[in-house]
């Protein structure tokens, strides 16, 4: 009896996984990988150091998702929630104020990530106060996720995977699937990291930037869909007595050529604000010697030679090709064994059509226009009342 009804469980636990974690684990490590490589010389060395560590820190907080009820919520933000017609006229950015407005209830229920973010940075400086290695790191990682996190559209929508408009799936498609399949067509040469006298002002315009992409978000696939046929778009897998669907090869082929852009301009951002707010914790703490933090405590000549063939690929935009993220090494080894492969063992391979048709990946389309003003973001919600979609999230969260 037991056996029968793990795997299932097992199964579904792993899905709601996949949904769940934003920039996926791939993202989120290219983010903390090439953060690092923006920071200024007085704090590289120890990033460096630690840099495998970090990078494999960074998927903690999805990683412990399943196991604590309190670290859903800390991911997004629901913006239309509160209005589709300008929210962030109508939420107070401070999160007493916020709390004030809408009572600490409700902010947990549609998300407080701006607000994770903040705590994060405080930990971080708090940890380079105390010059504790351990601690920095931590910190340093968990904020990295959750900047990373605010810098995906659609975790600012109650529509976040595309279910109420009957493009369920679109989450991970945008956040892993094409990260994951056109990473060597991506741009990653960012802005080095600067002080930020104001974190809360600089997190809130990530999300309404994010925001602001939403309409592109949903409308260049409904585009794809229009001309695309359904049995084309979905690669359809039937297991357990159950037939579901995820989109194709072919779709998220079409999908990269329309949205591609935007996708690489906010994985390209993110390690920019990441590395900024690091630095900007290192120095409100009153910068503090990191090297007399290593042992050794000064980078060997290895480190050193390996650092600068990875800075100048960084610069090129050939790390991926160069084969240089460690995200591409880890996916295909420990974290695939579990949480990866137990999902794709869901899956049955996609139609020989299907893949034909993207076979030849096109160059990333320039990112649309954002307008952060912009007071409106189209939705569709399928006149589905607020109650519904709550708990269709929350059912899919869990
Ligand atoms: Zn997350």
């Amino acid at each position: 009896m037991k056996k029968t009804i793990l795997p299932l469980l097992l199964a579904a636990l792993m899905l709601a996984h996949g949904t769940a974690g934003a920039w996926g684990f791939f993202g989120h490590r290219v983010i903390s990988q090439v953060a690092v490589y923006e920071l200024p010389s007085s704090m590289q060395a120890f990033y460096y150091r630690h840099m495998p560590e970090l990078v494999r820190l960074s998927t903690a907080p999805d990683e412990r998702r399943n196991d604590d009820p309190t670290e859903a919520p800390k991911h997004y933000i629901d913006m239309d929630h509160y209005s589709e017609d300008n929210p962030f006229g109508k939420m107070p950015r401070q999160y007493d104020k916020a709390v004030e407005k809408f009572k600490a209830d409700t902010l947990k229920k549609y998300g407080t990530v701006p607000w994770v973010v903040m705590e994060m940075k405080d930990n971080l400086t708090e940890a380079f106060r105390s010059r504790d290695t351990a601690a920095i790191v931590k910190f340093s990682a968990e904020l990295s996720h959750y900047v990373g996190d605010a810098f995906v559209p659609l975790h600012t929508t109650i529509n976040y995977d595309g279910q109420l408009t009957d493009q369920k799936g679109l989450h991970s498609l945008w956040e892993s699937t094409l990260p994951e399949k056109y990473i060597n067509d991506y741009k990653l040469d960012g802005e080095p990291a600067k002080y930020i006298k104001d974190p809360l002002t600089a997190i809130w315009e990530v999300i309404q930037q994010s925001y602001g992409f939403l309409g592109e978000t949903f409308d260049r696939a409904t585009k794809i869909e229009k001309v695309m046929k359904p049995e084309v778009r979905f690669t359809f897998s039937h297991k357990y007595g159950k037939t579901s669907r995820r989109y194709s090869d072919a779709f998220a082929a079409e999908y990269e050529k329309a949205v591609g852009g935007m996708v690489d301009y906010r994985l390209k951002g993110a390690p920019t604000l990441v590395s900024s707010l690091w630095y900007s914790a290192w120095q409100d703490a009153g910068k503090p010697d990191l090297n007399a933090l290593m042992t050794p405590s000064k980078p060997s000549k290895e480190e050193k030679a390996k650092l600068s063939t990875e800075l100048s690929a960084w610069k090129k935009n050939t790390l991926a090709q160069d084969q240089l993220l460690l995200a591409q090494q880890k996916v295909k080894k420990a974290e695939a064994a579990d949480e990866i492969k137990s999902a794709k063992d869901m899956e049955e391979p996609a139609p020989a059509n299907a893949t034909e048709v993207g076979a030849a990946p096109a160059a990333p389309a320039p990112a649309p226009e954002v307008n952060p003003a912009a007071d409106k973001v189209k939705i569709k919600t399928k006149g589905k009342d607020g109650s519904e979609k709550v708990k269709l999230k929350g059912d899919a969260q869990k």
